[in-house]
């Protein structure tokens, strides 16, 4: 298995920062960038106003008490709209593997480019010097195996920084940091944790299972492991596939249970076919049900470890549809959707891999015979429809 190289790239003050590089007499300058007037909230912050405790976010009065001489500049978003296509045609230069998170901060996948451009760590330098040079704004950059900590990494130096953080320091590199950095730690969930005596990334990682299961519910584990640095979420294209999904309008609306379980385990292998081909596993199921009246019904689980093999996808969808019947029964159905999601890639399934990360057996050899023959050669049990006698 090789370890994907990821950099997460973040431009620092970026709205303030354009707006400095346009009118360079603000250079040094307390600069907020937000509407003034009694609603309006700070949309960035030079760094010379951040010194006076200014964050985003804070309405633009409560910034100017704690920095009355800071100048408030009107944002103007299609400047920075702008600016930030110059920046990502620059990170698509190192490579096609490029997701935004929002105008300024971006993940890429440089794996398949150290070949060409060397160690991730030289590309990320390279990077920040052509943003410098060339649209003469600074950015910070992390370097990780995954998201998670490339995220964590290119804050810890900012601004102006570049922080690597390598798989062979994980997870001790993230243990001291302060747990409100992780992903999935809110304001609201923070409180929580700190009564729970959780302080610190390493204090989750190692806190009792009982402890995790009564904080994060279904959650626990993902949550520890993300607090040892694990995340196997691929660096997504926009417009690239999130989720996976089949359905089927019928011809004539369907009430019977066993025939829409047929309809729905036609739509998993569909699902979980295509789960497979493309590499990836899933960590979220969902249905949807839309009933003759047009009204339209989801349902969705999350499940730990994610999983690509059609049995499991099935027993989450089957229990969700027979949920849903019973509660309704015998209400003529129009459609029945199935989708998977939170989808991860399989470059990470490794020897540790739990049982349903892997096709099984089953899977493999339907796959094969598909792909050979024609998706109709061949029907699971489970897909036939009993004829009606
Ligand atoms: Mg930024």
């Amino acid at each position: 298995m090789e370890a994907r190289s990821i950099l997460h790239v973040d431009m620092d003050a970026f709205y303030a920062s354009v707006e400095v590089r346009d009118r360079p007499e603000l250079a040094g300058l307390p600069v907020i960038v937000g509407h003034p007037g009694p609603r309006g909230v700070v949309a960035a912050a030079s760094y010379a106003v951040r010194r006076f405790g200014v964050r985003s976010a804070m309405p633009i009065a409560s910034a100017l008490r704690l920095c009355p001489q800071a100048i408030v500049v009107p944002p103007r978003i299609g400047r920075y709209r702008e600016v930030s296509a110059q920046a990502f045609a620059i990170f698509e230069s190192f490579t096609p593997l490029v997701e935004p998170l929002s105008l300024d901060e971006a993940f890429l996948d440089v794996t398949a480019s150290r070949r060409l451009l060397g160690e991730p760590v030289a590309i990320a330098e390279r990077l920040r010097r052509k943003v410098r040079e060339e649209i003469g704004l600074t950015a910070s950059v992390g370097v990780a195996p995954n998201k998670l900590v490339a995220k964590i990494a290119s804050d810890l130096r900012k601004p102006d920084g570049l922080c690597r953080i390598g798989a062979e320091e994980l997870p001790h590199a993230l243990d001291d940091l302060p747990i409100e950095r992780l992903w999935g730690i809110g304001a609201k969930t923070l409180p929580r944790v700190h009564a729970a005596g959780i302080r610190s990334f390493r204090d989750l990682r190692s806190a009792p299972e009982e402890t995790l299961r009564t904080l994060f519910g279904r959650h626990a584990e993902a949550m520890r492991r993300r607090a040892a640095g694990f995340d196997e979420r691929p660096v997504v294209r926009p417009g690239e596939e999130r989720s996976i999904s089949a359905e089927c309008t019928f011809e004539s609306d369907l009430d019977d249970p066993s025939a829409l379980r047929t309809e729905l385990a036609r739509l998993v292998d569909r699902v979980g076919t295509r789960l497979r081909r493309t590499d990836a596993a899933a960590a979220q199921v969902a249905i949807k049900v839309r009933t003759s009246d047009f009204a339209t019904s989801h349902r969705q689980r999350s499940f730990e470890p994610p999983a690509r093999d059609t049995a499991t996808l099935w027993r989450l969808a089957d229990a969700m549809l027979s949920e849903w019947l019973a509660e309704r029964p015998r209400t003529p159905i129009r459609l029945l959707g199935v989708a998977v999601s939170d989808l991860e890639t399989g470059t990470q399934v490794d020897l540790f891999e739990p049982p349903g990360a892997r096709a099984s057996r089953i899977d493999t050899t339907v796959d094969e015979v598909r792909r050979r023959f024609g998706a109709a050669r061949i029907l699971r049990a489970n897909q036939i429809r009993r004829q009606p006698r």
